[in-house]
């Protein structure tokens, strides 16, 4: 028998998640932002519960041609553009779309030799200070790529810091809003939180939006919203089972460093699961997790291949019980990925990001 632990992808809920990202942006075209394998999900396994999307937003050129082998004629767009010169030749023989965000990228195009034109998304720097040109070069470059028989198409786009914050995006949108006016093409300026958040709002939500965590069904500013408010379902469950049940009798210490003392004796859980499977080493004593279905939480460090949890709210736990570190168990039950995240420290993306390779995936739905 394989090690007990299993991620599930839920085709469903990436169907799902897309259609809410719909409502929350009427009549806004989509990208499925499948960067980073779909952050983490695997391309291919999520391919049939994102093929719904207008069209796959990522940042490698092999994660384009693994969209394009599955047989996806639509659009393509690399959110970072090329990398090198001889990128370009990708793009032109596989019809990608590509950011330009700085003058190296225009000198290329212009030295590139293409029969077909290509189609462009202009960068702007409007506040994030992370790629793009700034608001006072943008309409420089913007003329540059008019100019070029290689562009075909000039689409303009942006990327907001802090949507998901209490900054918001108001300061970011009226700069690119300004610098932009009277420019044709397409725009495209909402990640997750901003769909969310203002894609009831037409002009911000523009031609085409970007949705990527929320995809997934992870909320982009929790703790202010769960991922249940925003109407978002797990895709992604990371499940194992009980290696061993043992009680640790009161002033017994669990695991390394023996971070955890019980207080009484306590029925304690070893489950399959540890920081090699991509679960986060930081989760401190306390993390939720569900055995059975039935909330309880972590004791203790968790371990490469190990982590402990608390048997004593599951007294029906037994070697071999299911345990769901994140996503939906057998009975139904939810735990977020979210909740899961904010306890360790971090955020959704990167736990989903972080699934180990050795960890087996089923797609399921
Ligand atoms: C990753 C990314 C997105 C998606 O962001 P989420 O917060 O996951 O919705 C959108 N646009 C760009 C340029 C990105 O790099």
């Amino acid at each position: 028998m394989p090690r007990p632990i299993l991620a599930t992808v839920h085709t469903d809920a990436l169907r799902h998640n897309l259609q809410r990202l719909r409502e929350a942006a009427p009549g806004a075209r989509l990208w499925a932002v499948v960067k980073a394998d779909a952050y983490g999900h695997g391309i291919e396994r999520a391919f049939e519960g994102l093929r719904g999307a207008d069209g796959f937003a990522l940042l490698d050129l092999a994660e384009a041609e693994r969209v394009r082998a599955l047989g996806w004629r639509g659009p393509i767009l690399l959110l970072e553009g090329v990398f090198e010169p001889r990128d370009l030749e990708l793009c032109s023989r596989l019809n990608l779309w590509h950011a330009v965000h700085c003058d190296e990228q225009i000198d290329w195009l212009a030295m590139h030799k293409t029969h077909q034109p290509h189609r462009v998304f202009l960068k702007m720097n409007s506040g994030m200070n992370r790629l793009g040109f700034s608001p006072e070069r943008y309409r420089a470059a913007y003329a540059r790529l008019a100019a070029l028989p290689q562009v075909e198409e000039i689409s303009l786009i942006t990327h907001f810091a802090d949507a998901d914050g209490d900054r918001g995006v108001a300061e970011q949108w009226a700069v690119f809003d300004r610098t932009t006016q009277g420019l044709p093409g397409e725009r495209s300026v909402c990640n997750s939180a901003a769909v969310l958040r203002y894609g009831q709002d037409g002009a911000l939500r523009g031609d085409w939006v970007r949705p990527g965590i929320a995809t997934y069904g992870s909320s982009p500013d929790y703790p202010a919203h769960t991922a249940e408010q925003w109407g978002l379902r797990p895709t992604m469950t990371l499940s194992a089972r009980l290696l061993a049940v043992n009680t640790v009798a009161a002033g017994g210490r669990i695991g390394y460093g023996g971070a955890f003392t019980a207080e009484q004796p306590t029925r304690v859980g070893v489950v399959a699961c540890g920081y090699a499977d991509g679960y986060p080493r930081v989760a401190p004593t306390g993390t939720p997790v569900l055995v059975n279905g039935v909330r309880t939480r972590t004791l203790g460090r968790v371990s490469m291949d190990m982590l402990a949890v608390d048997l004593d709210p599951v007294p029906d736990a037994v070697l071999g019980s299911e345990v769901t570190l994140w996503g939906v168990a057998a009975n139904g039950a939810v735990l977020s990925i979210d909740e899961v995240a904010h306890a360790a420290g971090t955020v959704g993306y990167e736990l989903m990001t972080a699934l180990a390779r050795r960890v087996p995936v089923v797609v399921q739905g």
